[in-house]
C-alpha cells in the first residue's frame, strides 16, 4: 500500500512538473488518467462504497443487538463524550494556529484578485442548510430505504441503531433467526473487504496519481502558507492530542498504535472518505488493534460519519483564513460561534469527498466573506481532504480505543 501511494503521488507529481515545463503533452497524462488511473482507482473506491452501506448496517445492528441497553447508553454517551472532546481540541488548535501565524494577513491584494479571477465562470458551492433544531430532527430518515440509495449515511445509522435496539428488546425464536442472518451479512461483507484490499496498492496509486497530476502546484505555491497551517495543525492534533489520549485514556503506545492503523490511514488518505474507509478501519480495529468487536463496531460505524476532528479543524482554519485575506474583522464572540459550528459541523459533515465546503460556505455567507473566496482553495482541496480524511479516521480509533478501555470484555 505504502509502494502504491509513494509510486502514484510520485509519478503523479512527475507528469504536473513535465506537463507544466512543456516536456510532455497534457493529453498524453490525460489518457493515462482516463485509461489507466481512473479505472484502477475508481473501481477499488467503488467497491469499498458499494460495501459500506451493508457493512454499516449489520455491523451496528449485530453490535447493538449483542449489548444489554445499558452498556449501549453507557457507550454511546462516552462516545458523544469523547467526539465532542477531540473535536473541540482538535477547532482551538487549529484556530490557535491560524490566529497566531495569520496566514492571511498582510497585503493581499493578489489574492482577491486570484479568487476573483478563479472563481469566474464557476458555479458557487452551495451552502450547507438544516443547521439547528431542523437539523437534528432531519437526522432521523422518514423512510430507510431512501437514506441507503441516497448515500446518506447518518440515516442508515439512526436506523440500525433503532433496529439493533428493537433486536436486543425482542427475544424471539424469529428474531434470533434475523439476528442470525444480519449477523452473517455482516460476515460475508467483512470477508469481501479482505479480498478488496488485495487490489489496494493497484487502486491506491491510480487514485494518487490522478490526484497529484491534476493538482495546482503554482496555486500551492501561492498559498503555502495557509495549507503549511493547515498541515501543520492537523500534524499537531494527531501527534499531540491524539497520542496524549492515547497514552492516558487507552493506556496505550501511540507509535505502536499508529503502526498498527497505517492501512487504515493509508486507506483514507488516498480516498479522502471516512465512509469508503469505513470498512478497512473496521477491519483494522479487530485484527490490528484487537479493539473488542462490540466497541469497534458501534463507535467506528457511528464515528465515520460523525466524528471528523481533521474536518472540524480544516473548517475552522478555512473560515479564518479567508476572512484574514478579505480584511473580514470577526469579534471575539463570533469567532467562538464559529469554533462552536466546526464542532457540530464535524459531526454533520458526511464522509465524502469534499463534504467540509458547503458547511465553510455557510459559515462564509453567515458573516459576509465573499463567496468567491472559496475558489482559491479549490484547487488544493484534494491534497487537504487526504490529510484531513487520515486524520478523521485515526481519530475515529482513538475514540474507539479510548472507549474500549473503560468497557468490559465482550460479552
Ligand atoms: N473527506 C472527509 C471525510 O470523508 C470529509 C471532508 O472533510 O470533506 O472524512
Amino acid at each position: 500500500m505504502l509502494v502504491g501511494i509513494v509510486a502514484g503521488a510520485a509519478l503523479g507529481l512527475g507528469a504536473n512538473e513535465l506537463v507544466a515545463n512543456r516536456l510532455l503533452a497534457k493529453d498524453v497524462v490525460d489518457s493515462v488518467i482516463e485509461w489507466a488511473a481512473f479505472p484502477a482507482g475508481q473501481i477499488f473506491l467503488r467497491l469499498l462504497i458499494m460495501l459500506s452501506v451493508p457493512l454499516i448496517f449489520s455491523a451496528l445492528v449485530s453490535g447493538i443487538a449483542e449489548l444489554d441497553p445499558r452498556a449501549l447508553g453507557r457507550m454511546g454517551l462516552r462516545t458523544l463524550g469523547f467526539t465532542t472532546l477531540v473535536s473541540a481540541l482538535a477547532v482551538v488548535t487549529g484556530l490557535a494556529l491560524v490566529i497566531g501565524l495569520a496566514p492571511g494577513e498582510g497585503d493581499t491584494t493578489e489574492l482577491v484578485r486570484l479568487a476573483e479571477e478563479l472563481a469566474a465562470g464557476r458555479p458557487p458551492i452551495k451552502p450547507a442548510e438544516g443547521a439547528g433544531i431542523t437539523g437534528v430532527v432531519t437526522m432521523i430518515p422518514t423512510n430507510p430505504i431512501a437514506a441507503a440509495a441516497n448515500d446518506n449515511t447518518l440515516g442508515v445509522i439512526i436506523f440500525a441503531l433503532v433496529l439493533g435496539v428493537g433486536l436486543a428488546a425482542v427475544r424471539t425464536d424469529n428474531s434470533a433467526r434475523l439476528r442470525e442472518a444480519i449477523g452473517g451479512l455482516n460476515e460475508v461483507c467483512t470477508r469481501l473487504v479482505e479480498a478488496v484490499m488485495r487490489i489496494a496498492p493497484i487502486g491506491v496509486a491510480g487514485l494518487l496519481f490522478a490526484s497529484f497530476a491534476n493538482l495546482g502546484v503554482d496555486l500551492l505555491a501561492r498559498i503555502g502558507a495557509y495549507v503549511g497551517v493547515v498541515v501543520l495543525a492537523l500534524v499537531l492534533h494527531t501527534f499531540g492530542t491524539y497520542a496524549v489520549l492515547l497514552k492516558l485514556v487507552a493506556r496505550r503506545s501511540p507509535w505502536a498504535f499508529f503502526s498498527q492503523i497505517k492501512v487504515a490511514m493509508a486507506t483514507a488518505f488516498a480516498t479522502s472518505s471516512s465512509a469508503a474507509t469505513l470498512p478497512t478501519t473496521l477491519h483494522v480495529a479487530e485484527h490490528d488493534v484487537k479493539l473488542p468487536r462490540h466497541v469497534s463496531r458501534f463507535v467506528l460505524t457511528a464515528g465515520a460519519s460523525m466524528n471528523q476532528n481533521g474536518t472540524a479543524l480544516f473548517e475552522g482554519v478555512t473560515v479564518l483564513f479567508l476572512a484574514q485575506v478579505f480584511d473580514v474583522d470577526l469579534t471575539v464572540s463570533q469567532s467562538l460561534v464559529v469554533m462552536l459550528i466546526c464542532v457540530l459541523g464535524g459531526i454533520g459533515t458526511a464522509g465524502i469527498p469534499g463534504a467540509s465546503l458547503p458547511v465553510i460556505a455557510m459559515m462564509m455567507a453567515m458573516y459576509g466573506i465573499p463567496a468567491e473566496g472559496l475558489a482559491l482553495i479549490l484547487g488544493v482541496d484534494r491534497l487537504l481532504d487526504m490529510c484531513r480524511t487520515t486524520v478523521n479516521v485515526a481519530g475515529d480509533l482513538v475514540v474507539a480505543a479510548c472507549v474500549a478501555r473503560s468497557e468490559p470484555a465482550e460479552t
